[in-house]
């Protein structure tokens, strides 16, 4: 019997009352085991109104009693990290140590999240004019809310209200439908570390509730993780509401790789950030573009047989490669780009398609798969595959491997891999793209850095987390001050001045 879901709304569990729900999968047997609701608009309404009830007092609290409980949480995830991994793997079915990766990376944000009172201590000038000051104060921006994808449940939702409420915004998270456990647990385990009811709210639904967040003058703030379509509505609705919104969408990550590349680190590169996760990752490197034919005759030789010898598993296998994907839907689009790659004339040399983990037909599983030859008129190439497939494009020169990534619609992370330090540096300044790994698969900035892509992977101009998440969450106030002493006969300061 599937459990029923509820919403977490002013500090308690409420069970939804909209009638409609959505079915969430274990991915390893195909099972419906949870029915997620989907609020109406007037339940998320309720969630709106008892954040902006928390706020004046949340905003009123001072900025080190805030950063008390975000060390008290993230004490609480440590002790409850395996508890909160088996949850996730079981929803999104991402092996046991890439869920322990994804809280992790959001513990990583809290952690960052206990310094941010440094962040917001403003400016101050003494005599700025005669006898007179001008400060500067970062202020919250009241309630916030962010709507997140399946692919980081738990990493996602901590990069928005972790810096949000920190800041000293009120927050709700409407996380997505497809793995809702992990973000309503996490609320849970906030208010044990001592956050106050309506400071965290978790509503679950669809777009009924994600136009109502968009919509609703109480929100102030939208923050957005999805596919780039999704992201450029959240982006033109919630600004056309008068919403500040940062939306991060879809990717395409290449790496290019130079013939003076340790090709043996590239090949092991390539098969964890390509294939890691079920390349359900944005950062997913998806396209390898080896320079020279030597290069790429050397690299694909190289890549077949560990492509074939992936081991895909169930989530709880501590040996798996990588386990289901998170849907069958999800599963059959990654299957039909195949088809659309060999229909358009890429060549297939390994074919993850029908893959079945015997005892677990059910299961939501797909193989690895590997292209060659892939060039930039397939589609292919230039949508978002989002799944365990790597095409191989092939370039002549430098030059050539490197316009791929800056020419792509997306431009969220790239990577090159080579010895050569001018090489490097070059890419790194010239490449169109927000995120640079130099002999780094997967360039994920670190909390306290900020997290962003470019083109159409993001819509808005302030990154995730690090020092632009919390200019995203807090507001400047300049005041200009002169006391009564300073007001002497003849004084005057008059803005702007001549003198
Ligand atoms: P998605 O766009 O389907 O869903 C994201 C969120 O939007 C969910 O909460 C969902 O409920 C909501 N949503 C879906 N359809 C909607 C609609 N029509 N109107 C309003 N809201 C809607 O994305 P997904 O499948 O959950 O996640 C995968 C995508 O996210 C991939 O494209 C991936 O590249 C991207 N992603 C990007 C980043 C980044 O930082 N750039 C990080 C992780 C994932």
């Amino acid at each position: 019997m599937a459990k029923e879901l509820h919403h977490f709304i002013n500090g308690a569990k409420v069970s939804g009352a909209s009638g409609r729900t959505l079915g969430v999968f274990n991915p390893n047997t195909g099972e419906v085991t949870a029915q997620t609701p989907l609020a109406s608009a007037d339940e998320v309404r309720a969630a709106i109104a008892s954040s902006a009830a928390a706020f004046p007092g949340w905003a009123a609290t001072n900025p080190q009693r805030r950063a008390r409980v975000m060390f008290d949480f993230k004490r609480l995830l440590e002790d409850n990290m395996d508890e909160l991994a088996e949850m996730l793997s079981s929803e999104h079915g991402k092996v046991i140590a890439d869920s322990k990766g994804d809280i992790q990376r959001g513990l990583e944000v809290i952690e960052f999240a206990c310094g941010i009172p440094h962040l917001q201590k403003g400016e101050f000038t003494e005599g700025a004019g005669p006898d007179i000051d001008m400060y500067s104060m970062r202020q919250p921006l009241g309630v916030c809310a962010g709507i997140t994808p399946f692919n980081f449940p738990a990493m996602i939702p901590m990069w928005m209200f972790g810096v949000a409420i920190a800041c000293g915004n009120t927050f709700v998270c409407k996380p997505s439908e497809k793995d809702p456990s992990v973000p309503l647990r996490l609320a849970e385990l906030f208010m044990e570390a001592g956050a106050p009811a309506g400071v965290l709210n978790v509503v679950n639904g669809d777009k009924e509730a994600v136009d109502t967040l968009l919509t609703d003058p109480q929100v102030e703030a939208i923050s957005f993780v999805g596919s780039s379509a999704i992201a450029e509505y959240i982006y033109a609705t919630g600004a056309a509401h008068g919403k500040r919104v940062q939306a991060m969408g879809g990717a395409k990550n290449h790496a290019i790789i130079m013939p003076d590349a340790d090709l043996d680190r590239v090949v092991d590169d390539l098969i964890g950030a390509g294939y890691g996760s079920a390349g359900e990752r944005c950062m997913a490197l998806s396209v390898a573009v080896p320079v020279g034919k030597e290069t790429g005759d050397r690299l694909i030789e190289k890549l077949i047989p560990r492509v074939e010898s992936l081991k895909v598993g169930l989530s709880t296998d501590a040996d798996a490669d990588y386990g289901p994907m998170v849907t069958a839907e999800q599963r059959d689009k990654v299957a039909g780009w195949i088809d659309r790659g060999v229909e358009q004339g890429a060549d297939l040399l390994v074919d993850g398609r029908g893959f079945e983990l015997q005892g677990y037909e059910g299961g939501f599983f797909i193989g690895g798969s590997l292209f060659d030859n892939v060039t930039p008129d397939m589609d292919i190439w230039k949508e978002e595959i989002f799944g365990p497939v790597l095409s191989v494009v092939r370039a002549e020169t430098f030059e050539e491997a490197a316009k791929l990534p800056s020419e792509h619609q997306y431009g969220n992370g790239v990577a090159i891999f080579t010895r050569d330090g001018d090489a490097a540096r070059s890419f790194a300044s010239n490449v169109n793209v927000g995120m640079v790994g130099i002999n780094v698969p997967i360039p994920v900035p670190l909390a306290y850095h900020s997290f962003g892509g470019w083109k159409r992977s993001a819509f808005g101009d302030t990154n995730q987390h690090g020092t632009e998440g919390v200019k995203f969450y807090t507001k400047v106030k300049t005041v200009t001050s002169r006391w009564p002493t300073g007001v002497k006969e003849g004084s005057s300061f008059v803005i702007p001045t001549m003198k």
